[in-house]
């Protein structure tokens, strides 16, 4: 099936998501949209970063295994195309456990500790101390998804940059190593509209807050959702002027309303007074109404044959699997690690 998937010699994007839990508006946001977009004219991997998610879930093994499925369910039903993106578990390919091994030595502890996007999720999961080993070096085996394809372009949420660089980092010491050009630096591709807060306000839409509005929301939960949005909590009596700054609903339609002249028209007249948050809730609930029906139309459809999603992602991993196998071996051999 993947036979037909975009020439081998186009660039690589790597991309992925644990599978923790459903994907939501944040992950459309900040990385499915630009995966839809740029699958064509690239030679795209997606992972579904089981093993990475183990990192902080070993308590309950079995939502991560349930929801590899799920997610890849979810990556379908918004656009990504099998023909052109390959989609493959990371667990099942023991080459990048492999390359993180070898990385974790171009990585010092102190590193590992100050890199923003691990001490801030560090602080969200109050680890402290006793945060697992695997857990702190994960930067060090997302560098080794990352080489391990070569890709040069990353879509992620822009909370990801610093992993980015991180893998930087370790592609020029390892390259300083080999004494040669072995491994490839890649870019992050991050939206314009930066990272999507939960509907709480909290800055940022995730699983582990429990603030997100899933890609397979029915009708009934986007309208329940939308009702709880954080808006401006100074906009007492309609008259008020009302303030945009952090107000979520807003937010929400500066990144999905399709009329971005009449959302400006909105914002002047809230900013004025007189326009009521129930009237702009109106608004965001049919844009996401509209924008999460067909979503949730694919993906009722693709549901009931869970046969051909697992087919899917075998292929899928058998074709990634050879592209990295090839990578851990110039790593190996560079490394002196080649004997017979
Ligand atoms: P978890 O709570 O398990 O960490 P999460 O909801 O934070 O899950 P991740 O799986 O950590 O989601 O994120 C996967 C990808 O989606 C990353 O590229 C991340 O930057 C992006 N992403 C997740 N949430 C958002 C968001 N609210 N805005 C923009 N991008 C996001
Ligand atoms: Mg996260």
């Amino acid at each position: 099936m993947n036979s037909l998937a975009t020439s081998s010699t186009s660039p690589v994007i790597l991309t992925g998501d644990r599978p923790t839990g459903p994907l939501h508006l944040g992950h459309f946001v900040g990385s499915l949209r630009n995966r839809v977009a740029y699958q064509s004219t690239y030679q795209q991997f997606i992972m579904l970063a089981d093993a990475q998610a183990l990192t902080d879930n070993m308590d309950d093994t079995g939502k991560v295994h349930r929801n590899v499925v799920e997610v890849a369910l979810d990556y379908l039903a918004v656009g990504i195309d099998p023909l052109q993106s390959t989609i493959f578990i990371q667990s099942q390919i023991p080459e990048l456990a492999e390359l993180t091994f070898y990385y974790l030595n171009l990585v010092t502890v102190a590193r590992l500790e100050r890199n923003p996007t691990v001490k801030e999720e560090i602080r969200l999961r109050g680890f402290e101390r006793d945060i697992p080993a695997g857990f702190l070096t994960y930067p060090a085996s997302q560098a080794a998804d990352i080489t391990a394809f070569k890709a040069i372009l990353v879509p992620v949420g822009e909370d990801q940059i610093p992993m980015i660089e991180q893998t930087n980092e370790i592609v020029r010491r390892f390259n300083r190593v080999a004494g040669r050009e072995i491994l490839i630096e890649a870019k992050a591709l991050v939206p314009e509209i930066g990272r999507l807060p939960g509907i709480d306000g909290k800055a940022k839409m995730s699983k582990s807050l429990g603030n997100t509005i899933n890609l397979g929301a029915s009708a009934d939960e986007i309208r329940a959702a939308v009702k709880k949005v954080y808006t401006d909590p100074l906009h007492l009596r309609i008259e008020d002027p009302g303030h945009l700054e952090g107000n979520v609903a807003f937010l929400y339609l500066d990144a999905f309303d399709p009329d971005q002249a009449g959302l400006a028209t909105l914002k002047e007249h809230y900013v004025r007074g007189g326009l009521a948050d129930s009237i702009v809730k109106v608004r965001l609930e049919a844009c996401l109404q509209e924008l999460l029906a067909p979503i949730r139309l694919r993906r009722q459809q693709l549901e009931s044959d869970r046969g051909y999603i697992l087919q899917l992602l075998k292929q899928g991993t058998e074709k990634a699997r050879a592209v990295a196998a090839q990578t851990t071996a110039e790593v190996k051999s560079a490394l002196g690690l080649n004997y017979f």
